[in-house]
């Protein structure tokens, strides 16, 4: 490398030096990390060159034998990695050694809690890539030259990863990049030729090109000069971790490899990997992660498998493959039938494409249904992170519509407990003989679900019922018409009908106390006017005076509410309004003369039973003033 010209210095990003920051300091206790960051990139390095060199071969600069090397200098305190891949450009080191491009990154910096243990879980599913090599050295140095540019292009970047780098121009042969990592004083056991190829072995075994070190000479050391022609070999498997066969593969490798993938730090929670032969041909490796990544609302946030074709890089994030509500598992998908020169535009209209799809979609479904069966405790952890994200299967992906709802997990009155561990067949295993409906409530939040009392006549006669209060819930349920032959039924919407669980006798009983009650029935609807839609006896209140109904067909609260909150005009709908004739104060009203009186207490009962559900008054101060009235005349 000949004389440095054009120098310039430069600051970090904001978001680059808070990164840098926080990461020394909370994934210190990880620290050997920063190789298998460093290999990582030199093999992604790798992977986009031999991509780029399909339409160009010209890329290859008659090298063409693709490799990453590790060098070390116990003397000189240093570590490099040196690859022949892509390289860089000037304007590439400045954009993705100076910056960080991740969409949502300041979010994402805002939630660190500086709880070091929390803090570097986070940054461990962010992603701290190149920037991990500051963990163990002070300063660090890269030369690159990007594939195809004239050697006078290279570029020397050098920092000490405080506020700055430098950049230079700088004469470089070689394609492809060399980062040279000064170490810090304490962390000069990382040049040292067994330490290196343990971590090579430890954590890049799967990388698909040789990771190559000096051959060490036989019983001496390792670092003796000699007057002896310098061998290379790889130190690691180098073959593509997916082509092998599974009964080779161990946990190790697999839990490595996803790491390389995802970018995340943390071992996955399960894996599927299949080849698939037949009409179409290809390999898929899918990985379920541990933890939702910090973007898994933002829409536009990178999603899908890694593509290849024939073993060649093609794209990452291809989201054809899966659909957007198993937007959160990653891997990679090799295929022997598309062409090489296939692109996003061409992977949305390739009806192949549609095939893998569906045959990937049901993989992950079956590998879910799997954890679940096989462990209970894993797939309560899978469910906490991803639950969500699941709920939007069944408007999604109507096919596997049965497939997604035995996967869901909800809080029921079985044990009332938030928690939400208990499955439909869960539910199923313990309904009454005489049972046909799935029942569910639908509140705002647990515990208004919890106190329903839509809830008194099941919890009465023993009749579980589903306790929904996720903000998808209503919309997933409407999506949801059926499970196992039984139908789902809103115990706050439209007649109660307990099927065959009622018997003959009560039906009747019913009836007669509908006609008992009929006058009252009629003041009630007249205090109440255009406020409800129909006034009726109840059965299935037990403590409650009295509650509010929502048609058969209307939309529910909760889904109102989020309407109304994202700016939806909606049309008017009137609840009905039931009135429990067995309570003490409906009985009252029933013998009240007093019309003032009787008015207080109707619009009482019906803002009481609004409120019960989490709803709002119209008219708060007249309640107030009704409730006081009464209140006092208890008190005469
Ligand atoms: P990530 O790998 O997640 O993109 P990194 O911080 O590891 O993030 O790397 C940032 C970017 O720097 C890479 O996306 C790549 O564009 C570039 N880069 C890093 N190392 C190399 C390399 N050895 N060869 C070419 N480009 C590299
Ligand atoms: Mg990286």
């Amino acid at each position: 490398m000949t004389t440095e010209t054009q120098k310039e210095t430069l600051g970090f990003q904001t978001e680059v030096k808070q990164l840098l920051h926080l990461m020394i300091h909370s994934l210190y206790s990880n620290k050997e990390i920063f190789l298998r960051e460093l290999i990582s990139n030199a093999s992604d390095a790798s992977d986009k060159l031999r991509f780029a060199a399909l339409s160009d071969g010209t890329l290859y600069e008659d090298d063409s034998e693709l490799k990453i090397r590790i060098e070390f200098d116990a003397e000189e305190k240093q570590v490099r990695i040196i690859d022949n891949g892509i390289g860089m450009s000037r304007q590439d080191v400045v954009e993705h050694l100076g910056t960080i491009a991740k969409s949502g990154t300041s979010e994402f910096l805002a939630n660190l809690s500086g709880d070091q243990k929390k803090d570097s879980h986070l940054i461990g599913q962010f992603g701290v890539g190149f920037y991990s090599s500051f963990i163990v050295a002070d300063k660090v140095e890269v030369f690159t030259r990007k594939a195809g540019l004239d050697a006078a292009e290279g570029v020397h970047w050098e920092s000490q990863g405080e506020g700055e780098f430098s950049i230079s121009a700088v004469n470089k042969a070689d394609r492809g990049t060399t980062i040279v990592l000064h170490l810090k004083k304490d962390e000069t056991e990382f040049a040292d030729g067994f330490r290196l190829r343990n971590l090579v072995r430890k954590y890049s075994d799967h990388i698909s090109i040789p990771v190559e070190m000096i051959k060490q000479p036989m019983g001496g050391e390792e670092n003796e000069e000699k007057e002896q022609e310098i061998e290379w070999e790889a130190v690691n498997n180098a073959t593509a971790l997916w082509t092998r066969p599974r009964t080779e593969i161990k946990d190790e490798e697999y839990q490595e490899f996803y790491k390389h993938v995802s970018h995340d730090f943390e071992n996955p929670l399960t894996w599927s990997h299949n080849k698939v032969e037949g009409k179409l041909e290809y390999s898929s490796l899918l990985y379920v992660p541990a933890r939702a990544p910090y973007d898994m609302w933002n829409r536009d946030g990178a999603r899908g498998l890694k593509l290849y074709v024939q073993r060649v890089f093609i794209i990452d994030d291809a989201e054809q493959f899966l659909p957007l509500y198993l937007r959160f598992v990653k891997g990679v998908i090799d295929s022997n039938d598309l062409s090489l020169n296939v692109s996003r535009e061409i992977l949305q209209k390739d009806p192949a494409i549609d095939s893998m799809r569906s045959a990937l979609t049901k993989r992950v479904l079956d590998m879910l249904s799997k954890l679940a069966k096989k462990d209970k405790e894993k797939y309560a952890s899978f469910w906490k992170e991803f639950g969500q994200v699941l709920k939007e299967g069944p408007a999604e992906d109507f096919a596997n519509r049965e497939k997604v709802a035995k996967l869901l997990r909800f809080a029921t009155t079985h044990t009332d407990s938030a928690e939400q561990t208990e499955s439909l067949d869960d539910y199923i295993g313990r309904m009454k003989e005489e049972q046909d409906a799935i029942y569910y409530v639908v509140a705002e939040n647990h515990n208004t679900a919890k106190n329903s009392p839509h809830l008194e006549i099941f919890r009465k006669k023993g009749i579980e019922v589903l306790l929904l209060s996720d903000r998808v819930d209503e919309w997933l349920m409407s999506n949801l018409n059926e499970y196992d032959g039984k139908t789902f039924k809103d115990v706050g919407k439209g007649d109660l009908d307990l099927g065959k669980v009622d018997d003959e006798e009560e039906k009747k009983q019913q009836e007669e106390t509908a006609k008992e009650f009929s006058s009252l029935i009629e003041r009630v609807k007249e205090t109440l006017g255009d406020s409800v839609d129909e006034v009726r006896v109840t059965n299935r209140l037990v403590d409650s005076p009295a509650c509010l109904v929502v048609g058969a067909q209307d939309m529910g609260a909760q889904m109102r509410r989020i309407m109304e909150a994202a700016g939806q005009k909606l049309p008017d709908s009137k609840p009905s309004f039931e009135v429990n004739p067995e309570h003490p104060l409906v009985v009252q009203l029933n013998d009240e003369a007093d019309v003032d009186r009787f008015n207080d207490l109707t619009w009482v009962l019906f803002d009481q039973a609004n409120l019960a559900e989490g709803g709002q008054l119209e008219d708060p101060a007249s309640y107030v003033r009704r409730l006081n009235k009464l209140l006092l005349s208890l008190s005469k």
